[in-house]
């Protein structure tokens, strides 16, 4: 006996019980086991942040990862399937912060560094079990409780050996630069966090026009436009365009082309003012003092919106940072870290780039400078991480110049197969264009950075645990882990000057990475140290190991990490062994609600990815995930989700309908089977070995939407095709039938299993005999075998044809139960050994092969060019055509009543001919004949009969092999004319006719 199924699957259900399942038969284990010592397949994990818990954005290349995992060890690759957790950092701090109710970092120094960072440890140990659990719920198949983590002492080192040899190259350097600030964070954002175009919001800002009266020039001014008031007391220059033209207007000068409409009291170029000097607008304040505002040239100034004259903070905007180095003007600076006004800016002290709008704003209109003020709503960057309005800052950085790099990067990168392949231009564009690395953050819980600068001028790098256990003078005995504050405590002696030296204070960027190719020597517990002491039991694996896994085969993270993980890795490995540390990257884009629009919890269009994993089951969202084109963002919701379950009924139902028949016969499939030579299931057979030599190549080409495509073919050629044209064999209990669908059942289950392995796993242990593996992951992955294109070809005619032929009933509104007399084809020359399975499917007596006749062309004028063209001709032209009286030319044109006409100066329809419905597609047309006679009427009822008693037998709860008895209204006592079939199709021992209104059937 086959274990029945339930009409309808229950996903969610099914899949914990099969999760259950696996753990307890360690499935996954033995898999494992089985593959050890086999070829190697070398994934390497980009670490999730353990942060929050997984989202359904994450659900995706979480999916991707596990199912080709999971098809790699279906053929027997030896896999780590080391999963990371990405630990440290900005973004851990800010979530901190946030629990523990912190707005600042001097809140933090106040809580106590000690205590942050251990409440930060808590917090990434927390969701890294969260993380777990969502993962394995999602079906994922990883070395749990071997993770590898960002925080721990031995990933620290890997980065300070990287940093190390950076500094050997002579590639550490500290920038003097303008750069994007977040006041909330209190730190600076780099180039490749920053990018993307979700990091910009629209705000409101006010919109300045301001006047600043030329020093020697009496009643002329400056006319100047900003956005943002809080930078004006920091202005040293006003930057005109030097070859356009400026008008003196009301007593200011602005861009002419601005002020169209202005008549201007005189006009000159922009270099006419270049030199001249002009009072401040804040010059009483502290900060001012000494400074001395003046007129530079700028080509870059912006002429469309404004004045046409620029104003000019170097402390305040990178361009502007950038002018003051040509032009060798002071940089003042007039905000903190936390983007407050600083003591030298009097009143405004203290007050944040907001709150200074007002007193600006007012102050400048009692000096009489203000022209006019209103708002303006523009696209402003916004922080990545904590969503705040960035500012500009100039700062001390820490870089790793990427000049000597840069090639060597895109060298390295041309190697690596990327899919979608575009995406290989997308990374060589940012490797192009990509700045200095800025790696240093002023915060507290990332990698410290490793750098000791002394003052006698030489920078020590420190490159190892040992090494800096070695140059320690004090503080190292405290040191338990390599985290601040403990290791702001360690002081080295310089290796230049043997002075003592202490670290700079900042920590790393959170999107230095790991791996562990170069370590020497085997330790236990390699990964548990530091941090992530206690968190993970995995081994570090000594050198010889990391020679055979290096570099990754395959790995897979989001779109946006090739800026990110993708680009960081990249520079570690091509930095420290010179190449690239994967072979192959399959990326994906985004998720979006399902009408298209970012998901924001805000919203309330957020889909949590548990709640995805009880509603719709995981086998769905990874279904969902596979199905999508990775280069497009995916629309996920419950209504494609729903569409996918049903979707995959076809699969179900076809498992059903086997188990239903074989129970019945007490059949039993053998994995030996000589398969019959009936041809259908000759062709069942022919069939599956495609379906396995297609999904195979899809699963080599990482390309999931044709492996689900490919699947659902299949499945749809096995349940409308072959089950459909096999019932009668199948009611009969045919063994050869039985044997040749479980075949082609348990193969389609195997070959979906990566992408659907709970719905897999659950039908292969319905489905398989005792000589078969207990899990389906443990099956080796079929051959394809038995191809043969030229039978796969006729039955895709004959079911092309089928297809068109309902689609001519359907437009002639005939249901299918009615008989009809005549079909011809043209076209599907293939399919004519099919007559007999094309009349039985599409109920005809007759089906020919041959030219149709029943197409009936309908021709009109083509009124705008004939009108003119014919004239007073055009009423008999039109009637003609009407008429049919014409003459084809070819190529579209006609010959009527003496005029050729063109294919543009006709419409022609194409239709069927009275008592015809035809269907065409391409060069294969499908008529049908639509008249009906008494004869075809009767057996069109007795068909509805039939399908009505089958129905009655359905809700009566009869088995499939229980007999009937029929009983009939008298006014269809013509039925009978038909007994013996009627009898047949319903499994009817007997028929009689009584007085009655509906039919009636009893248990015989
Ligand atoms: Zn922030
Ligand atoms: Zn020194």
């Amino acid at each position: 006996m086959f274990e029945p199924l339930p009409q309808y699957p229950d996903h969610p259900a099914l899949e914990e019980e099969v999760l259950a399942w696996w753990d307890r038969e360690r499935i996954f284990e033995q898999l494992r086991e089985r593959n050890r010592g086999g070829p190697k397949f070398s994934f390497m994990d980009g670490p999730i942040t353990a942060n929050n818990p997984m989202g359904v954005h994450h659900a995706w290349g979480r999916a991707l990862k596990d199912v080709f995992q999971r098809y790699k060890a279906f053929r027997g690759f030896d896999q780590r399937y080391q999963n990371g957790f990405d630990s440290q950092g900005l973004w851990v701090e800010v979530e901190v912060e946030k629990s523990l109710g912190l707005g600042s970092k001097r809140d933090i120094e106040a809580y106590g560094l000690a205590e942050f960072a251990e409440r930060c440890k808590e917090r990434v140990a927390h969701y890294a079990e969260v993380i777990t659990d969502q993962s394995r719920r999602l079906g994922m198949w990883m070395d749990w409780d071997n993770d590898y983590y960002t925080f721990s002492d031995t990933n620290i080192e890997y980065i300070w050996r990287f940093l190390k040899e950076c500094h050997a190259r002579d590639w550490l350097y500290k920038g003097h630069r303008s750069t994007q600030w977040c006041p909330r964070c209190g730190t600076s954002l780099s180039q490749h966090e920053q990018a993307g175009e979700d990091k910009y919001v629209e705000l409101t800002h006010p919109s300045l026009f301001v006047r600043f009266p030329l020093r020697g020039r009496d009643g002329e001014s400056l006319a100047l436009w900003t956005t943002t008031p809080w930078t004006l007391p920091a202005n040293v220059a006003a930057a005109v365009k030097p070859d356009a033209q400026y008008g003196l207007i009301d007593g200011a000068w602005w861009l002419l082309e601005l002020q169209p409409d202005a008549t201007p009291e005189r006009v000159v170029r922009g270099e006419e003012l270049v030199g001249l000097e002009y009072e401040g607008p804040f010059d009483d304040l502290p900060a001012q003092v000494g400074i001395v505002h003046r007129v530079i040239p700028w080509d870059d100034v912006v002429t469309n919106e404004g004045t046409g004259i620029v104003h000019i903070a170097p402390g305040c905007g990178a361009e502007d940072f950038e002018l003051s180095r040509i032009h060798d003007l002071p940089v003042v600076m007039p905000i903190d870290e936390s983007g407050r006004m600083l003591p030298r800016f009097g009143d405004l002290a203290g007050l944040t780039t907001d709150e200074v709008a007002a007193p600006v704003i007012e102050s400048l209109r009692q000096c009489g400078l203000l022209i006019d003020s209103g708002e303006i709503t523009h696209r402003y960057p916004i922080c990545w991480r904590c969503r705040t309005p960035l500012v500009f800052r100039v700062v001390d950085d820490w870089f790793i110049s990427c000049d000597e790099i840069r090639q060597p990067l895109r060298d390295a990168n041309a190697g690596v197969t990327w899919t979608p392949g575009f995406y290989s231009k997308r990374m060589d564009d940012w490797l192009v264009n990509m700045g200095d690395w800025n790696i240093s953050r002023k915060r507290f819980f990332g990698l410290p950075l490793p750098l000791y600068p002394c003052d006698c001028g030489h920078l020590n790098v420190v490159g190892s645990l040992a090494e800096l256990e070695e140059r320690a003078t004090t503080g190292i005995v405290g040191l338990h882990e390599l985290h601040r504050p403990w290791i702001d405590d360690v002081v080295i002696r310089c290796e230049a000057c043997d002075e003592e030296v202490r670290r700079i204070p900042e920590v790393g960027d959170a999107w230095f990475s790991t791996l562990g190719w170069e370590n020497a020597e085997w330790r236990p517990h390699g990964y548990a140290n530091g941090a992530s002491a206690g968190l993970s039991g995995a081994d570090l694996p000594d050198h010889a190991y990391w020679e055979e896994w290096f570099p990754a085969d395959w790995v897979s993270e989001s779109r946006e990490q090739i800026r990110l993980w993708f680009y960081s890795q990249c520079f570690m490995a091509v930095t420290l062994v010179g190449r690239s540390p994967y072979r192959a990257v399959l990326t994906y884009e985004r998720v979006r609600d399902e009408t298209g629009r970012e998901m924001h919890k805000s919203w309330g269009n957020a889909i949590e990815a548990n709640e995805a994993f009880e509603r719709m089951g995981a086998d769905v969202v990874r279904w969902l995930f596979c199905e999508q084109i990775p280069s497009q963002n995916i629309n996920f919701g419950y209504g494609p989700a729903e569409d996918v379950k049903r979707r995959l009924l076809t699969l179900w139902h076809s498992v059903k309908f086997f188990v239903d028949y074989a129970n019945v016969d007490q059949f039993r499939p053998r994995t030996d089977a000589e398969v019959s030579e009936q041809a259908l299931d000759r062709w069942l057979r022919v069939r599956t070995g495609q379906l396995v030599a297609d999904m195979t190549d899809a699963y080599e080409r990482y390309w999931m939407p044709d492996a689900v495509g490919i699947f659902e073919a299949f499945v749809d050629d096995l349940s409308n095709w072959y089950i459909r044209r096999s019932r009668r064999r199948f009611w009969k209990g045919d063994p050869a039938a039985l044997q040749a669908l479980w075949s082609a059942l348990v193969r389609a289950v195997q070959v979906i299993g990566p992408v659907m392995p709970f719905l897999a796993e659950h039908l292969w242990r319905i489905l398989r005999v005792d000589d078969q593996p207990e899990s389906v992951f443990l099956e080796p992955w079929p051959e394809a075998v038995g191809l043969d294109e030229g039978l796969l070809a006729e039955v895709a005619e004959v079911r092309r044809v089928v297809e068109l032929g309902r689609q001519a009933r359907g437009e002639a509104g005939l249901k299918l139960r009615q008989p009809l007399r005549r079909l011809v084809v043209q076209g599907a020359s293939g399919a004519q050994g099919h007559r007999d399975e094309i009349a039985e499917e599409l109920r005809v007596k007759e089906v020919e092969f041959g030219p149709v006749e029943a197409i009936e062309m309908r021709v009109k004028p083509n009124l705008p060019l004939l009108g003119p063209k014919l004239g007073k001709e055009l009423g008999p032209v039109r009637a003609a055509l009407e008429a049919g009286e014409f003459e084809q030319l070819g190529g579209g044109a006609l010959r009527v009543n003496g005029h050729d006409l063109s294919a543009e100066e006709v419409l022609v329809e194409r239709g069927a001919r009275e008592g015809w419905a035809l269907a065409e597609d391409g060069s294969l047309t499908v008529a049908v004949t639509t008249e009906l006679d008494d004869e075809l009427r009767l057996e069109g009822r007795v068909l509805d009969l039939i399908h009505q008693l089958n129905t009655m037998r359905k809700d009566a709860g009869l088995a499939l092999s229980d007999r009937i008895r029929v009983t009939l209204p008298e006014s269809d006592a013509d039925l009978l004319q038909h007994e013996a079939w009627i009898k047949e199709e319903v499994l009817a021992t007997e028929i009689g006719t009584e007085g009655i209104a509906e039919p009636e059937i009893a248990k015989a």
